[in-house]
């Protein structure tokens, strides 16, 4: 047997292979037979180009198609997909360059002399470039190139992926993924979500993610399904594709534009079966005003580009808002204190994770592979999180957000529950700051309704019953917005800089 996922994949390809897979709207429409021979196609120049099993492909292109039959070839032939997100400047794509040493970068053209300015050093380093359309010397070389119909043997631990992380807490990790861990994670989410016949996912999110790239992609490519391929997340076509869908699946952000919308409504979603949100935490109100408006709860899950997908909330049974559910098949987390004991239900400590999902370990990292594994394998989340009497989990925060003020542990999430629940008040975001006295001082960032008076005062006064005096924020700060990233993350780190001196 072969444990090359695309392998897997050829054998749910439909049996008419006429059946559309990827329509970008008011575009290409590229049918499961189409993309299983642009891919042979690629893997035929990849290995003219001397790409091999186990060689590194570094990948910064616009979301289309052709970057679907990109990826999909370097599984065909062993080599290690590397996706970065579009959004890298030329220097920061250099660091991911000498840090994984790829054979070949494809990338958009206009930023092909850039990029060709900071690597020229570079050895060995081929680029070509991809529009996103049929343009770019990768296409261009592709029509020439015999194809490769083959799939690489591969085992099933080597790998089929490196993906950095969002680089929310410091800098990007690189890690390391096999066909085994996408595969496995393909097939339980697969399974757990209920993908059916007939089923049609609307696909907007990025594909340099793992929620685009893995979550959303494969599960559509497991069941042979049409996905409407957006190049970017836009809500009014959102909204319009929603009669002809039947998943969508997004980050916080994306429901929070869709309630705002005035086409949200019963009748619109009537032929969806799913709504999905993840990569963020989804607040409670918007998880409510979602279903005000269409009748559907919001299936939220967890999980990280270290381990793909690890809780998620039930398909049939209840979907708790604030909560990420239960682990999926064949993983299993427990929470834990800093030593690896396991906490009672209820406890808060950090979630652990093991299972065939996880990554074998961070990329040139031995170190830092080491500090975050327990010797018996159990993979340190980093994220702060308490499970039920019954195993759900939900997540607090992140242990790099905790805050010690005065020698006592401010958990940030509990305060903002609190502060967001106020009236007048639409989302909030604590963080610590160096304060001469307490270590750390409590700075609460808030997002008020537009005509809603928050000062300082009314915040202080509507807390001060809740929480114990220590939890009070030092300061507080009212702005237009809270800072995300594209997978729609608060930026706490951006947050700590803006606000470090405020008490020195
Ligand atoms: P870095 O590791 O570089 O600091 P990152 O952790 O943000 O960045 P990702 O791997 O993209 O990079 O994100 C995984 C993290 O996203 C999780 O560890 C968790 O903190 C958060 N996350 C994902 N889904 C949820 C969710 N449903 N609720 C709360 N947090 C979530
Ligand atoms: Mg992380």
């Amino acid at each position: 047997t072969n444990a090359n996922l695309y392998a897997l994949f050829q054998t749910r390809f439909p049996k008419d292979l006429n059946a559309p897979a990827l329509v970008v709207p008011d575009g290409d429409t590229v049918s499961y037979g189409d993309l299983d021979k642009m891919s042979a196609q690629v893997a035929g120049l990849l290995s003219t180009l001397g790409v091999a099993k186990g060689d590194r492909v570094a990948v910064q292109i616009d979301k289309s198609p052709q970057a679907v039959a990109l990826y999909l070839a370097c599984l065909r032939v062993g080599a290690v997909y590397l996706p970065l997100n579009t959004a890298y400047t030329a220097s920061e794509v250099a660091y991911f360059i000498n840090d994984a040493e790829p054979k070949l970068l494809v990338c958009r053209p206009q930023a092909e002399q850039a990029l060709f300015e900071v690597l020229k050093q570079t050895p060995n380093l081929h680029i070509m470039t991809c529009d996103g359309h049929k343009h770019g010397t990768l296409w261009v070389d592709v029509q020439s190139a015999e194809p490769w119909n083959e799939i690489a043997q591969v085992e099933p631990d080597d790998l089929a992926a490196i993906l950095y992380t969002s680089g929310t807490t410091g800098r990007s990790k690189g890690a390391m993924l096999s066909h085994q861990n996408l595969a496995s994670n393909a097939l339980a989410l697969h399974d757990m979500w209920g993908w059916r016949d007939g089923d049609v996912l609307i696909h907007a999110l990025p594909i340099f993610h793992v929620h685009g790239l893995f979550v959303a992609l494969h599960c559509a490519l497991l069941n042979g399904s049409k996905m409407w391929f957006m190049p970017k997340f836009d809500v009014d076509t959102v909204i319009d594709l929603l009669p002809k869908a039947t998943v969508l699946m997004g980050v916080p952000t994306f429901y929070t534009r869709l309630v705002d919308h005035p086409g949200l409504t019963k009748e619109a979603a009537s032929n969806m079966r799913l709504f999905v949100s993840g990569s963020a935490p989804l607040l409670a109100e918007t998880f409510s005003a979602f279903e005000g408006k269409t009748g559907h709860r919001i299936l939220e899950r967890y999980g990280m580009t270290e381990t793909g997908m690890i809780t998620s909330n039930p398909l049939i049974g209840d979907r708790v808002p604030a909560t990420v559910g239960y682990p999926l098949p064949g993983v299993q987390v427990r929470v834990a204190n800093e030593n690896g004991d396991v906490l009672a239900p209820q406890e808060i400590g950090v979630l652990e994770v093991i299972g065939p999902n996880v990554f074998s370990g961070y990329w040139r990292m031995p170190e830092k592979t080491a500090s975050e594994f327990r010797k018996d394998g159990w993979f340190i989340t980093g994220d702060v999180a308490k499970m039920d009497e019954d195993g759900r989990v939900s997540i607090v925060g992140r242990a790099k957000d905790m805050i010690i003020s005065g020698g006592f542990n401010v958990y940030p999430k509990e305060i903002e529950t609190v502060i967001d629940e106020l009236p007048g008040v639409i989302e909030s975001a604590v963080v610590g700051v160096p304060h001469p006295d307490f270590g750390e001082a409590v700075v609460a960032v808030i997002v008020s309704e537009p005509g809603a008076n928050i000062t300082d005062a009314t915040i202080q006064d509507a807390i001060k019953d809740q929480l114990a005096r220590f939890k009070h924020p030092k300061g507080v700060f009212i702005v237009n917005e809270l800072p995300r990233n594209t997978m729609g993350k608060v930026q706490k780190n951006i947050l700590r800089e803006t606000y470090n001196a405020t008490f020195s």
